[in-house]
């Protein structure tokens, strides 16, 4: 069975560290080296390094890491921004590292290099899907998000949602002020405003729970249709415009 640990890092990244039963951990996005060293201790053995975009907050521990354990695969997306990379990835590319197997997906918008990893029923997303949110759009377009968002949609509803950041609860307030009738996200809010009280991660999340109540991933639903028909004061032309809207209003969103 794999274990997961959710590293924090930061004020709030999760520095994702996948485990098997012989202790042969990945490291996703180490954004800092000491909470890795700290997590890692003399229990695991580190076997790689997934990188899903450049940000600093993701890969600014790295070279600390590679002095401890050098020659320690470093597998990152095609951009010259990331030095530090042992093997560059893309589309349709499968990394086989000691038994382990990742698909890498690319998913653009938030970076124009962003990619995903899907791998032993885990998804490790970056800044591009959060809990009940997406990331912003600093490199791409609406239109190139929503095409790498309904990408992530697509995979298996049990698909443990790995993604960068604790935002889960101000993304709650935002997505129950869109979507105010929706009982499952209600809930839901109840359970990540519990959980980060009691100091808990809000993650990993679900594929099927993200498609129940995360807006960005409900841009057709009737709801998300509505409140954003409502901001433009008429029907949006189509779903891209809807998504860009909801991207927008939650950017001035203030949460
Ligand atoms: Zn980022
Ligand atoms: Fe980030």
């Amino acid at each position: 069975m794999m274990r997961l640990l959710a590293v924090p890092a930061f004020s709030d990244n999760y520095i994702w560290t996948l485990v098997d039963d012989d202790g042969q951990a990945w490291i996703v996005d180490p954004g800092q080296a000491g909470p890795v060293f700290d997590a890692i201790g003399n229990a695991l053995t580190p076997v790689g390094i997934l990188l899903t975009h450049h940000h600093d907050d993701h890969i600014g521990g790295v070279p600390a890491l590679l002095e401890r354990w050098p020659g320690l695969p470093v597998i990152a997306p095609h951009d010259a921004r990331i030095t530090t990379a042992t093997q560059r990835v893309g589309e349709g590319v499968q990394v086989r590292v000691s038994g382990w197997t990742f698909d890498v997906l690319e998913i653009p918008g938030h970076t124009h290099s962003h990619i995903a990893f899907v791998g032993h029923g885990h998804l490790f997303c970056g800044d591009t899907l959060f809990g009940l949110g997406c990331g912003r759009l600093f490199e791409g377009t609406p239109m190139q998000m929503l095409t790498s968002l309904d990408k992530l949609a697509a995979l298996p509803d049990d698909t443990r949602v790995c993604c960068g950041h604790e935002y889960t609860v101000a993304n709650a307030a935002f997505a129950t002020t869109v979507d105010p009738d929706n009982a499952a996200l209600r809930d839901r809010q109840q359970q990540v405003i519990a959980l980060r009280k009691a100091g808990q991660p809000t993650l990993p999340s679900t594929l099927g729970d993200e498609r129940v109540g995360n807006p960005f991933l409900r841009v057709e639903s009737p709801a998300v249709r509505a409140a954003i028909a409502h901001r433009l004061g008429r029907e949006p032309a189509d779903r891209v415009e809807t998504f860009a809207e909801l991207r927008r209003w939650k950017d001035g969103f203030g949460a």
